[in-house]
């Protein structure tokens, strides 16, 4: 173990403190991370902790989600620079006049949102049970989803809704193009391909198989 590992435990144990790590962190934050594991698995671990400080790596939305579950608890966010394309396409502002224009609305939102923009919703989702929890909603229930048009897009027509589509997305996801699908698939004809719903519509209709993270099954502990 090196000597900033050996602080960094030292420090966790003197201020009863934890680390939680998205999978997206490098190698060496991972290492020293007390759980790593996706949103919703860091958010399940935020809520039980015990410990009197979340030091969370990961981006914003996940810090905000960890400390409205756990709101005792101190949250750090050791990177104020670490944010979501996706949480910041929609602001709660603009979400706040489009409900106004859209009395009788519920608000859906997908996990990926600002703490304000949560607040102003009827129900949150993530990617792993929209489509369950869209279809226990009354046919004829008004929706406005946000922020992911294209995760709205797809629950859209898994469920025959008619959601109202907030204009947001991933610039991940959103990014992949159907010419770059087709060129690898050429060179890996055997390869099968599978994406996530916030990936463009046209991108959805070329692959195999369309899934998210499912609910508690990729988070791993990791000893101190
Ligand atoms: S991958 Fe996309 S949705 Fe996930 S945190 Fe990054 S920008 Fe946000």
């Amino acid at each position: 173990m090196n000597i900033l590992t050996q602080k960094i435990n030292t420090l966790k144990q003197e201020k009863n403190a934890i680390i939680l790590a998205h999978y997206y962190t490098l190698p060496e934050v991972q290492e020293v991370a007390d759980f790593v594991g996706d949103s919703l698995g860091l958010a399940r671990k935020a809520a039980e902790t015990d410990a009197d400080i979340i030091l969370f790596a990961g981006v914003h939305f996940m810090a905000e989600t960890a400390k409205i579950l756990n709101p005792t608890k101190k949250v750090l966010v050791p990177d104020m620079s670490a944010g979501c394309s996706l949480a910041d396409s929609c602001k709660a502002e603009k979400l706040a006049e489009y409900k106004a224009k859209h009395p009788g609305y519920k608000v859906l939102s997908y996990v990926n949102c600002s703490a304000a923009v949560k607040a102003l919703s009827d129900l949150i989702v993530t990617s792993g049970n929209a489509l369950k929890l869209v279809n226990q909603l009354p046919e004829d229930e008004k929706i406005i989803f946000v922020p992911d048009g294209n995760l709205g897009d797809y629950i859209n027509r898994m469920t025959g809704r008619e959601m109202l589509l907030w204009d947001g997305a991933c610039c991940v996801h959103d990014h992949y193009e159907v010419e770059q699908l087709e060129k690898m698939k050429a060179e890996h004809p055997d390869a099968i391909v599978v994406a996530h719903p916030e990936c463009r519509r046209e991108m959805l209709e070329k692959v195999d198989f369309i899934g998210s993270t499912p609910p508690c099954s990729t988070s791993s502990a990791r000893a101190m």
